[in-house]
This record gives structure tokens, C-alpha cells and sequence, in this order.
């Protein structure tokens, strides 16, 4: 009988679709002394991140449910990677995508959205993402397009339970998940994963991993999208009901110097995964509680996006 608990996409709807997954999950270990991690590498779907699942599948639900045609417009408020997804998926469903982000955002970001035909809406940066999520919602009532409301729509945390996490339970050994990290923007990721892996009868921990700023001056870190981050282009903190009104029992928050997220994204890049500043933050955390847990644990986090996107940050700075 068919499984019914897994996505099934829409073929019909192009096959460069059906390049979005499965990644592989990949044990990584940094040094001889530290503990394995298990990484599904996300930044290998079609845009270069985890965001094309949920670009792809809030869209295809849509669309199935009749509140969106070929040749409409779906809107977002997004500082980043969700709107770079947003704008492929859009191009290769045949609709307009009008992205909404505060200014400030970096040029390789608003470029690669304007290359993929979408159209771009900045707000002042002192509006946040609460400006820009206001004026997404003003957009898709006078335009009649459809507002993805990544922030709250449940299709974004069901993608990666119905996805991504049935993927990490067929790939990893015995299918047992002992702790799942995360860096939390919309939450979708850590609420996805957990309820997965919890529903499948795994005792997961969930772990939410917070950029924080240790030692005062100096430059500062840009994780991009993190809700706990204080320097993020268009923090998102706290606006995400997505995660706040999730049930996460045992819920860890784990903090994560940002200077160390850094220096372990140039060693993950080192070790050749091209990988984002929230990747290595997800990679602390998960190094914290593995740690903690002993070596018998399991645990799981994502590689979320691309080094690419983050060409003119601190990252690249030297
Ligand atoms: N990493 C990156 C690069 C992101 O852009 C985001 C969120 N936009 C996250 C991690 C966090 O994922 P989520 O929104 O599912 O909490």
C-alpha cells in the first residue's frame, strides 16, 4: 500500500521540479576528538537551500487546493533564503513572484532573485520584517496574489515533516534520531524535523541553536535569519507563531558564540561543504549536545544554504 505519511509532488508541474531532494545525510566530524554529526545537506537543492521544499511545497498545496493558477503572483516577506526559493519555483511554475524585504539585504541576494524574473519590494530597514510582512499582505490584497506567509503557514513546518525529515529516517542507521538541531527563523525546520521524528517513535530532543554576541565591540556576525540573532538583516525575533506556538517538549536552546558559528563555517567550507553562517551555528549546537549525550547519540542538523550568498559578508571579509 502506498505510504501515505510522505510528500508526493506534482509532476506535472515541470520536471526540473523534481531535482528539489533527497539530499544526502553525511556524517561529518571536524577534528579526532570531536563528536560525529549527522548533516543532510540542504544546500544542494536547485537554489542552494532547504527553502526550496518549502517554496515547493506551500506552493504545490496551492495550487492543488485551487488558490493558485499558472500566470499568478504569489508574494513574501523575506530577507533571504525563502525568497531566492521562492523566486526559482515561481520561474519554474509559470508564476510572478514579488519579494518584500527591509533594506540592507545583500547584493548577491537581491540579484539572484531579480535573475529569476521576480520582482523585488524594499521597505525601510527600521520596518524589519514586520514592515515588510505588512506591506506582503497589502500587496496580495490589492493584487489579488497569494501570500505564502512563511511565518505562520503550517505547509512550511509540514514540508520538512512530510519531506526532508522521512528522508534523514530512511538515511540514517537504524532510523533512530536522538537530538535534531537548528538555527530558527521561521521555526519550520526544527518544528518539521522534530515532529517527524517523534512521530515515528524516536526520543528527539529538539534543539533550537541562538547566535549571541560574546565580548562586546569588534566586528559582528551576520547568521542571516535567525530569530535570536541581534544583527541579522531583518530580524525576525520573536514574529514567528510558526515556533512559538509549536509544542517542542524537552526543548534545548542552546547559545552559540557567533564568532565560533563563523570560524566553523570556514572550517566546514575547509573540509569542502559550501556552506552559510547558519550552518555553522546548527554545527556548534550540535557538537554542544552530542557532547552531552555521549557517543551513542544520533544527532541530526541541516546544512541550510550556500557559501555563494554570503560573498560580501564578514565571512569572506579577509
Ligand atoms: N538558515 C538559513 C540560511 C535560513 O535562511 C533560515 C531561515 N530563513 C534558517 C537557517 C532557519 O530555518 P527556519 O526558517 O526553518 O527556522
Amino acid at each position: 500500500m502506498a505510504n501515505v505519511n510522505v510528500y508526493r509532488p506534482l509532476p506535472q508541474l515541470g520536471r526540473f521540479l523534481n531535482l528539489c531532494g533527497p539530499t544526502p545525510l553525511v556524517p561529518v566530524q571536524l577534528r579526532d576528538d570531536a563528536p560525529m554529526i549527522w548533516c543532510k545537506l540542504e544546500f544542494l537543492n536547485p537554489s542552494g537551500s532547504t527553502k526550496d521544499r518549502i517554496a515547493r511545497y506551500m506552493l504545490e498545496k496551492a495550487w492543488r487546493m485551487g488558490h493558485l493558477r499558472e500566470g499568478g503572483t504569489v508574494v513574501e516577506a523575506s530577507s533571504g533564503s525563502t525568497s531566492i526559493a521562492l523566486a526559482l519555483t515561481c520561474a519554474q511554475m509559470g508564476l510572478k513572484f514579488v519579494a518584500v524585504m527591509p533594506e540592507g539585504v545583500s547584493h548577491e541576494r537581491i540579484l539572484m532573485i531579480r535573475a529569476y524574473g521576480a520582482e523585488i519590494i524594499l521597505v525601510p530597514r527600521e520596518a524589519g520584517i514586520r514592515g515588510a510582512i505588512d506591506t506582503a499582505e497589502r500587496y496580495a490584497t490589492q493584487h489579488g496574489a497569494l501570500h505564502t506567509r512563511q511565518f505562520e503557514n503550517p505547509d512550511n513546518a509540514e514540508a520538512h515533516r512530510l519531506w526532508t525529515g522521512q528522508e534523514i529516517l530512511s538515511q540514517i542507521p537504524r532510523g533512530m534520531v536522538h537530538a535534531v538541531v537548528s538555527g530558527v527563523g521561521t521555526g519550520g525546520t526544527i518544528v518539521g524535523l522534530y515532529s517527524a521524528f517523534s512521530q515515528a517513535g524516536c526520543p528527539t530532543i529538539p534543539v533550537a541553536a541562538r547566535p549571541v554576541r560574546v565580548g562586546g565591540e569588534g566586528p559582528h556576525a551576520e547568521i542571516e535569519c535567525c530569530s535570536f540573532s541581534t544583527r541579522v538583516p531583518g530580524v525576525v525575533d520573536g514574529i514567528s507563531k510558526l515556533y512559538t506556538h509549536a509544542a517542542l517538549p524537552g526543548l534545548r536552546e542552546l547559545d552559540v558564540d557567533e564568532e565560533d558559528a563563523l570560524r566553523t563555517t570556514k572550517a566546514l567550507i575547509r573540509k569542502g561543504f559550501p556552506v552559510g553562517p547558519s550552518t555553522g551555528l546548527n554545527f556548534c549546537a550540535a557538537e554542544q549536545i552530542a557532547r552531552e549525550l555521549g557517543p551513542d547519540a544520533q544527532v541530526v542538523t541541516v546544512f541550510a544554504d550556500r557559501m555563494e550568498r554570503y560573498f560580501s559578508t564578514e565571512l569572506f571579509a579577509s
